[in-house]
């Protein structure tokens, strides 16, 4: 039986040691942090559950920071798929998960496929845990997905708060977003789908935004982004 691991970004406020070694307290010593109530240590077991009992994984800063500078060192093409596979894969994993306790909510009567939901309410429903997870703010905008498009705008990205620091970035940073968004609307769709950062805070955009479609027309628009076009005018061809 395959274990489904949920990763938790702890920003740099604390050690994972400290996450993991945390005694159970009870629910209403009023000292909890959301933090506390959110991962579950226990030591006897030796794991982390998050509130639905899941496993969960650690993912402090600072390790998401090292695993882009040495992975990434110079976030060539290489490294750049291998964060966003990262990402899209975790995707996948959650959505299946998701898909199995939608069923069980909803299973007793019929039209329960998590494709046959609303998809604005399946993504934000996924994403809610990423977000008490630590993995920053997202709102999704799906008025395009008829025409196989849809569009993601992150606040509070990981990691970019990971790799904040004295280096001047030239390209967006948040190819495990990407992929996850990827990995999560491909679930949805039925097809697979790809994504791309079209504007980053790392370099200087209120908000991270992406674009999630069609393969080839993912790669065009990556191709617009490198010749400078404005996010806005490309979410614009795509609609
Ligand atoms: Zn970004």
């Amino acid at each position: 039986m395959s274990i489904a691991l949920s990763v938790v970004h702890l920003p740099p406020v604390s050690s994972p040691f400290s996450a993991r070694s945390t005694p159970p307290r009870p629910i209403n010593d009023g000292r909890r942090s959301s933090r506390d109530e959110f991962i579950r240590s226990l030591p006897t077991e030796g794991s982390l559950r998050l509130p639905d009992a899941r496993r969960a994984a650690v993912m402090p800063a600072l390790f998401l920071g090292q695993l882009h500078r040495e992975l990434a060192h110079d976030l060539d093409d290489a490294s750049r798929h291998l964060i966003y596979k990262f990402g899209y894969e975790w995707a996948l994993q959650e959505m299946i998960l998701l898909s199995r306790t939608v069923q069980e909510e909803f299973g007793a009567g019929g039209n329960l496929d998590l494709w046959q939901m609303d998809a604005k309410f399946v993504l934000d429903r996924w994403w809610t845990v990423l977000a008490q997870a630590g993995w920053g703010r997202v709102s999704f905008d799906f008025s395009s997905l008829s025409r196989g498009f849809a569009f993601a705008e992150l606040r509070d990205s990981s990691v970019v708060a990971a790799l904040s620091g004295p280096v001047r970035h030239t390209e967006p940073l948040c190819h495990l977003y990407a992929g996850l968004f990827a990995g999560a609307i491909s679930f949805y769709e039925r097809s697979e789908r790809h994504g791309v950062e079209i504007q980053c805070t790392a370099l200087g955009a209120p908000v991270c935004r992406f674009a999630i479609g069609p393969g080839s027309q993912i790669d065009e628009v990556e191709m617009w982004r490198k010749q400078g076009t404005a996010p806005d005018e490309i979410r614009r061809r795509l609609t």
